[in-house]
């Protein structure tokens, strides 16, 4: 794949410039709003950013970018990969938000390729707008990197499927709308064949989300029960007992994203501005020559990682979807965002310790809390040690451990 862009796609990416020009705010992007791809992982809150944010799904969607990489038909962008990378490349490096999360990225496309015409054109709309916000109840207490020995019942009843069991670790579930469920349907198949995939409204009576506030006294995650939850039949997304396979492509379609190697890239540069602007920065540099190797070594494996998301990228061009490839992407990444912040720990030294938002110091608590952030990149969508396994046995030909 050409990297270079061709006269439309450089027509394409000043189009995007123009638009960011136009309608970002510069401020949102010079001030560190976020750092990394995570709400809230230090900085005060910028004035006016988050009234700021109500209109902006409207302005996205208004140029068909709400889901640039959707086909129009259900309502998307219908942008080409290359497009698409564009896109992304453009708007992470402006730190500009853009519409995304499960709903986006993983039910919609899922929807998209096993759903009923029913289940397409009442749920996709409502992911484009915004209406619908959705989670993704897959995690069990006892399932996790084993996920098909999933325990959570949906038995038939009549019309409907029958819930009973628990999901943990669900991101975001308090705020969510609708989930993507993985049920077993069939207790007596082979573990893999016995899984079914919902589409669940988060409120269906006997569904109970409980929460679980992290180390960073933030709520994010939650554990879900589901008592005799009553769900329609035709929730069912595909086949029954074939959810294992849909499972996966939503596993896939998570494996494949470009945003966070600019992300790493920015923060990269983030930590050289403060080591070469600040009193603090400087100090520790000078106590600690070989943290510029440190530096120089960060700055350089996020280019590396752009380089890997450019290979995945050249796949999906060609129509191929990554496997292996998507797997070496997801670890290099996890640990390069340990690594990233580790060096950060190193620069700030004991300024780390202070969390809070308003102390330049600690560039507002930044580097702390991405240091406790970072412990999750190498579990959340896979572990490392799980993608290690893959890229073993479908990159090297290496027999199951
Ligand atoms: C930030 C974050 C967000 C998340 N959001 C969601 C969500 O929205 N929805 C959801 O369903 N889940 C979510 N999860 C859960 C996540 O998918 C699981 O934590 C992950 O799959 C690991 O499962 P586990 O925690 O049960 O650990 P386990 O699978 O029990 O693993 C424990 C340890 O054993 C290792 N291990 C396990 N199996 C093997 C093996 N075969 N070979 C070598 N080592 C192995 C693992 O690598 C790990 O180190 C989230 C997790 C995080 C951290």
């Amino acid at each position: 794949m050409e990297f270079r862009d061709s006269e439309s796609e450089a027509a394409f990416r000043g189009r995007v410039r123009a638009f960011l020009d136009a309608e970002f705010p510069t401020e949102f992007s010079t001030r560190l709003v976020e750092w990394g791809l995570f709400n809230g992982v230090g900085g005060p809150p910028v004035p006016g950013f988050m009234e700021f944010l109500k209109g902006w799904t409207a302005k996205l969607n208004a140029q068909g970018w709400g889901a640039p990489a959707w086909p129009k038909e259900h309502g998307g962008g219908g942008l080409s990969v290359k497009e698409q990378f564009i896109l992304s490349e453009e708007f992470a490096w402006r730190r500009a938000p853009r519409s995304g999360g499960i709903g986006h990225g993983w039910a919609g496309p899922t929807i998209m390729v096993y759903g009923t015409e029913e289940q397409r054109s009442k749920l996709l709309p409502r992911i484009i707008s915004g209406e619908d916000v959705w989670c993704q109840l897959f995690s069990e207490p006892g399932a996790g990197s084993d996920l098909a020995s999933l325990q959570t019942r949906a038995i038939r009843d009549g019309d409907d499927y029958v819930v009973n069991g628990q999901k943990i670790w669900t991101s975001g579930a308090h705020r969510a709308d609708m989930g993507i469920l993985i049920a077993r349907t069939n207790p007596d198949a082979p573990k893999h064949r016995g899984i079914s995939y919902f589409l669940v409204d988060m409120k269906t009576p006997g569904i109970t989300v409980r929460p679980l506030v992290n180390m960073l006294n933030s709520h994010e995650f939650n554990e879900v029960y589901f008592e005799d939850v009553r769900i329609p039949a035709s929730t069912l997304l595909g086949e029954e007992n074939r959810g294992w396979y849909l499972a996966t492509t939503t596993l896939d379609f998570e494996r494949s994203g470009i945003a966070t190697s600019v992300a790493h890239q920015l923060i990269a540069q983030d930590l050289v501005a403060f080591a070469r602007e600040s009193a603090h920065g400087r100090a520790a540099m000078a106590t600690r020559p070989s943290l510029k190797h440190e530096l120089a070594d960060r700055a350089i494996e996020a280019r590396v990682e752009s380089l890997i998301c450019y290979r995945i990228i050249s796949m999906q061009d060609r129509g191929e979807i990554p496997n292996r490839e998507a797997s070496i992407a997801k670890l290099y990444s996890s640990e390069l965002d340990v690594r990233l912040a580790t060096t950060a720990m190193h620069l700030a030294g004991s300024h780390a310790l202070l969390m809070a938002r308003d102390h330049a110091e600690s560039m507002g608590g930044r580097f702390g809390r991405f240091y406790l952030h970072s412990t999750t990149s190498p579990i959340g969508g896979g572990t490392s040690e799980v993608q290690r396994n893959i890229i073993a046995m479908r990159g090297l030909g290496m027999p199951r451990g």
